[in-house]
Parts: C-alpha cells; structure tokens; sequence
C-alpha cells in the first residue's frame, strides 16, 4: 500500500471533512524553505506551515543541539526539580519582553498558553475574595481549539457544536479611530466584572489576518489599565520577528499583564507554549493558604528538548543576518503589495511586517468554506508553492531563511494565478 492509503486508512486530519478530502501529501523530508514529497516534487512552504517555521525545515544547528541535549537529559518532572535549559529559556526571553514581565509558565501549545493565561487572571480575583466571570475579547478573535481558548475565540462554525458549553466572553470591535469612546462606555459600565482582556495584537490571524494600529490598541490598553483590567496579550502567532519587530509588544507603549507565546517558540521544530506575567500576577498567588497555589500543569511541562530548541531558535533569530532578512523579507513585501493594489480580483492589501494579506475579489458570497481557497490552493501546490488560503483571503507568512530569488518567484506566480479565471 502507498503512503497514501495506509494515510486515509487510519489518520483522521485537523479541519479536514475527511469523507471528500483528497489525499494527504507524503512529506518524506525538508530543507531550508522546501518540503519534497513522495513523488520527488518539492514546495516552498510560504505558510512555514501553520506559521511555526522561522529558520527552515530540518535546520542542522537546531538539530544539533536537541540531539546533544537528548543525549544528556530528554526529560524531567517539573514540579520539585528544575533544569538548565528551562532556566536559561526564562532568562533570555524575559530580557526581551516588557519589563513588567517577570515569571515565565511553560505548557506544550497556543492553546494551553491560553488557558494557563486565563486561570491566571480569574484565581488573581479569587484569590483576593472576587469573582469575576466575564471576560472581554474582540470580535473576530482566535485563541486557540481547547475550550477555554474556544470561549474566548468568535463563535463560528468552529465553536458551533459546543456553544452552550462555553463562558461568558463579551466582543469588542477593534478599536478605530471613530469608535474609542464607545469601546471606553462599554467596558466602564461592566469593569467590576471582567477578568481579563484578551487580544491578538496587531494582527487577527485565524481570522483571515486582519490588521489593526498599533496606536490605537495603546490607548484602549491605556483605558484598561486606568479601568485595573488584567490584559492578556496573545502573542502566539505575532511572537518572535512575525511583525518585523521581535514582538508586537515592541509596537506598544502599554504593557499588557500577561503574555502568551507558542508557534515561531522553538522555531516551529518542537511543541511548547509559554505564558509570561508580571510580577504583580505571580504575587497574588503566594500565600500561607494552600488553595492559593495556581493548580495547573502538563506532563511535558518545560520539556528539555522543546526548552533547547527555543533556545537555538532565539540565538538564530537575533543573528544580524536573520533580523536582516526579516527586513529585507517586510521591504519586499511592501514592494510587491504595490503591484498587488493595481490588480483588479485584489482588493484589502495589507501587512505587518514579514506577514502580507489580500482578499481575492470572488464576485459571489465569501466564507471559509469557498470553493475558491481550494481551487488556489490547489493551482499553487502545481507550481509547488505551499500557500493555503483562509477563505477567499491569500497570505505570506515565510520562513525567515527565504532567499530574495523565492520571494520574487512566489511574486511571480502569485501574479499569474491572480490572472487566470479561477
Ligand atoms: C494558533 C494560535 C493559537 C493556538 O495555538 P495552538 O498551538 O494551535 O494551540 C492561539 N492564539 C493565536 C493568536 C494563534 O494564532
């Protein structure tokens, strides 16, 4: 049997209706921006597949060091016992956070990073005799598939079935630069009650890579602070040079009480999440009182080989080079969306950074479910360009390894696609 059928036999795939998916495409292995296949084709993978690659696929110095730290310790209980990759992974990432930020949680994804975030906010109320349940999020947000992370995640056909088993979330609209004072009254009359604010900053990604100012999600924080609502800034997919920043928080005067990270953490090579806060967070769980401890934790938690790749990941990221490509990556980009806006099926061309977005014009009704997205997808993995659309909505969001000369060929056929009738 072919890959392929010993695939569909048993493999049941993420957000896939597997009664009329095609085939799985075998990856038999990866290099740098390429993925080669079963049938020797190979792909530039422009999604750095789901957003997680920053330095390639199979990078060799990674490797390296998660095989030399396999070889010395895989594994160990974090409760009670500690180790030096996860000490180290702390210090380094702190030193590039806001300087609120001062105790570092580690769990295996986005979506736990989220969880762990919102228990976090709710004990700190309880902790100090409060309940508060409703939290605040915007319209449109996407924090993760596990249900904590889904309730404070739009409801959509992805929420659907569980709708009724979700919490309290009151949406926002981002804010603009009309709709502030409405936001502000809104939240006024209810602060009391809210836990927390959750947000993606900058960037809405699952949602089809809506952008928003910077300027603007300061001054709401702003509000929040002066309001004493805990902010949670979701930083899962805008983390490590996605923005062209090292983090979107570097676009931010306010500092959010928690942070999350997960996704470019590692480099996209091993899973792990992790969950910053300030100090004031961390002290509200400290007491004589046992049942103010924050009870919450993973077999995995702070895995050694996942701390060591965020490690190698971090140390490649600040090289000159690599924060020169990320430059040379948003600078192409920025070229290139001129062309894009000239092109009458495109419309909404935005970006941040190394990420760049566009709707494709359908002439008929747009959602997830487009027949559209397929067919794109569909007509770029022929010209071996891994790129899946959201919708009708068509993005880049690379490995920072990309090369100039991939970039202007993705451009190219990007173009020509956008040209044929689809
Ligand atoms: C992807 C994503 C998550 C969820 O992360 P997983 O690792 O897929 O669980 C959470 N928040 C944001 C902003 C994301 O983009």
């Amino acid at each position: 049997m072919s890959l392929r059928e010993r695939d569909k036999a048993v493999n049941w795939h993420p957000y896939t209706q597997m009664k009329t998916a095609g085939d799985a495409i075998p990856i038999m292995r990866g290099k740098g921006v390429y993925l080669f296949d079963d049938d020797g084709n190979k792909y530039i993978d422009v999604v750095s597949s789901w957003w997680v690659t920053l330095h390639g696929h199979a990078n060799p110095y990674i490797a390296q060091r998660v095989f030399e730290q396999m070889n010395s310790l895989e594994q160990v209980i974090f409760a009670g016992f500690t180790h030096e990759p996860a000490i180290q992974l702390s210090e380094n990432l702190l030193k590039l956070l806001p300087g609120n930020q001062e105790k570092v949680f580690y769990s295996d994804n986005g979506s736990t990073a989220v969880e762990v975030a919102l228990k976090m906010c709710i004990q700190f109320a309880h902790n100090q005799g409060k309940e508060k349940t409703k939290i605040l999020a915007f319209k449109n947000a996407y924090h993760g598939d596990t249900f904590g992370a889904m309730s404070v995640s739009e409801r959509s056909i992805w929420t659907k079935p569980f709708g009724k088993m979700l919490f309290e979330v009151i949406f926002i609209d981002i804010p603009n630069s009309e709709n502030l004072e409405s936001l502000q009254s809104q939240i006024k009359n209810i602060s009391d009650e809210i836990a927390c604010f959750i947000y993606e900053p900058l960037v809405q990604g699952a949602a089809g890579m809506l952008m928003y100012d910077a300027e603007r999600l300061n001054e709401l924080m702003k509000f929040c602070r002066e309001q004493g609502i805990l902010m949670i800034q979701d930083e899962v997919f805008t983390g490590f040079g996605r923005t062209g920043k090292l983090f979107a928080a570097d676009y931010l005067s306010e500092s959010p009480d928690i942070m999350c990270f997960s996704k470019g953490l590692t480099g996209g090579t091993m899973p792990m999440g992790i969950t910053t806060c300030s100090g004031k967070i961390f002290n509200a769980f400290l007491s004589d009182d046992k049942y103010k401890t924050l009870f919450h934790g993973h077999s995995f938690t702070a895995n050694p080989l996942s701390c060591t790749a965020a490690l190698a990941s971090m140390e490649l990221l600040l090289k000159d080079e690599t924060l020169e490509n990320i430059n040379l990556i948003c600078e192409k980009h920025s070229k290139f969306s001129q062309t894009l806006k000239q092109h009458s099926n495109v419309e909404n061309v935005r970006q941040t950074g190394t990420i760049l977005a566009w709707d494709f014009k359908t002439g008929h009704e747009t959602s997830y479910f487009n027949e559209i997205g397929k067919r794109v997808y569909e007509e770029f993995l022929l010209r071996g360009i891994v790129m899946r659309p959201l919708g009708n909505v068509m993005y880049l969001v690379p490995p920072y390894c990309i090369t100039s000369g991939e970039l202007d060929f993705i451009y190219k056929n990007i173009s020509e696609v956008l040209d044929i009738k689809i």
